[in-house]
């Protein structure tokens, strides 16, 4: 990096918990009703109707703030956050104001290749609101009309704020997508942003080396990012222009107000918006009507026992106990727990962890993307994976054959033995084989004579001459014969 500047960024996530009702009421969550089927008179605000707390809610909020490192409120409480807007018909959010659920944690980074980086970002706070209604505008039906779904109002939010450390706008993304990863592990939330269900605004200034001393330019909140990638793009962009003012107006931290910018993906620029309330404006207050939850510590405990194994700890057994890189520990991790399992099952049968990851990254992993399926959906069991990769380990098979075996397996929803079967891969017997054997050597007397002299390295070519006349020969079964074929005595040819 030969910028001047240091780039300083805190992340603000808002994720969707995966609980069937809504926080405060019983109305379903689910995504993708008809428009305002979802309410009922506590998530619409209506007057007189009492909230109460979703257990469910709560305790995966739990289990968050504590996989996050969080320091556990004991006694958490409830505050409305009061502010006008068309798809906040109550006037106010309830939210949790001085007393988080969860605070001081952090969260540990990997960097590209799996290694450790030892980066730890910190988490300010992880608290649990309520989510708010959506604003359709222009939909076909009303001209030039915005109309508001609740359905959303009332979903389960847990906000989760990171302190300044990120320092770059590929390491937002890494952030972001290790957050994302330990919260499906969790299952805490799918954490899918086309839905909605992930949402992420960003805080960025700039740290610029002058001769005199280190100066911070004015903070920016960047909102309307709607992919990891598009933050990564929006940080970048937004350090360039923030430079670029720098340069032109010298606009220090504190003598400019704090600004709120949107993302315009398409344009690939930041543009101002309204400029941002302080907390002082949302006059919060401590919610009436619901108690305040105390924590004891035998239930922080349970949710620290069930948090099950870690990405971050699976990465690192994969490696010790399969001898697999962090590169293909990362990528197995990285497609989820169920593909861990996929992957173990695999090297059960196999014995060879190097070999089952080759296979399930470029083989599995590669027609699940294609197919856009999920691993329960895959085809073949981990055992007849396994079962393939010690053909191939054994000689039986080519790697290119095994493939070949594993396609006829997937579309077709066949065995190993069938496939096998099928493609005729079983079926040459020791009498062809010799047959073509002795066919190749005749008809390659230069090979044949490099081989005696010691030279080996022709017999390649005689193997893949046999795999074209049939596919389906042991290439390692081909090189014995041949030079069997070779090594006796001219006469007895
Ligand atoms: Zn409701
Ligand atoms: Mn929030």
């Amino acid at each position: 990096m030969s910028e001047p500047y240091q780039i300083v960024i805190g992340l603000e996530v808002h994720v969707q918990l995966l609980t069937r009702s809504k926080l405060f009421c019983g109305c379903d969550t689910r995504f993708g009703a008809p428009p305002n089927t979802q309410t009922c008179p506590v998530c619409i605000g209506m007057p007189g109707s009492l909230p109460v707390m979703n257990r469910a809610a709560f305790e995966l909020a739990l289990k968050s703030a504590v996989a996050l490192n969080c320091v556990i409120g004991r006694q958490t409480k409830w505050d409305r956050k009061n502010y006008y807007y068309p798809d906040l018909p109550k006037g106010y959010q309830i939210s949790q104001y001085d007393l988080p659920i969860g605070r001081d944690g952090w969260l540990e980074l990997t960097d590209a290749d799996g290694q450790a980086t030892a980066r730890r970002i910190g988490i300010i706070r992880v608290h649990l609101e309520e989510d708010v209604g959506k604003s359709m505008h222009d939909q076909p039906s009303g001209v030039g009309a915005s109309r508001i779904d609740l359905n959303r109002a009332g979903t389960p939010l847990l906000e989760i704020v990171s302190r300044p450390d990120i320092r770059s706008p590929a390491e937002a993304k890494t952030f972001l997508s290790e957050l994302k990863l330990l919260l499906n592990y969790l299952g805490v939330s799918d954490c899918n942003m086309q839905e909605g269900s992930l949402r992420v605004d960003a805080n960025i200034n700039l740290h610029i080396d002058t001769p005199q001393s280190t100066v911070a330019t004015p903070i920016v909140e960047v909102k309307n990012m709607n992919s990891f990638r598009a933050v990564e793009r929006a940080m970048a962009y937004e350090a360039q222009r923030q430079y670029q003012q720098w340069q032109r107006t010298g606009k220090r931290l504190g003598e400019a107000a704090k600004s709120t910018r949107g993302w315009d993906d398409s344009a690939g620029v930041t543009r101002e918006q309204r400029t941002k309330e302080e907390s002082s404006d949302y006059r919060y207050f401590p919610e009436p009507d619901l108690p305040p939850v105390i924590v004891s510590e035998a239930e922080i405990e349970a949710a620290r026992a069930s948090l099950g194994e870690l990405p971050a700890a699976i990465r690192k057994r994969l490696q010790l106990q399969y001898g697999i890189t962090p590169y293909d520990s990362e990528v197995i991790v990285s497609a989820g727990r169920a593909v861990v399992d996929y992957y173990e099952a695999t090297v059960r049968t196999c014995g060879d962890g190097k070999t089952a990851a080759n296979w399930v990254q470029q083989d599995v992993l590669r027609t699940l993307n294609q197919q856009q399926i999920e691993i329960q959906q895959f085809p073949v069991p981990p055992e007849a994976l396994g079962r393939l990769i010690l053909k191939v380990l054994g000689g039986e098979l080519t790697t290119a054959r095994a493939r070949d075996v594993l396609a006829e397996m997937v579309t077709s929803g066949r065995s190993l033995e069938e496939s096998l079967a099928r493609l005729g891969v079983s079926s040459v017997d020791e009498n062809e084989l010799l047959e073509l054997c002795r066919r190749l050597v005749t008809a390659n007397p230069k090979i044949v004579a490099e081989a005696r002299q010691g030279k080996l390295k022709g017999i390649a070519q005689l193997v893949g001459q046999a795999k074209q006349v049939n596919p389906n020969v042991n290439p390692k079964r081909v090189q014995e014969v041949c030079l069997q074929l070779i090594q006796q005595p001219q006469a007895s040819t």
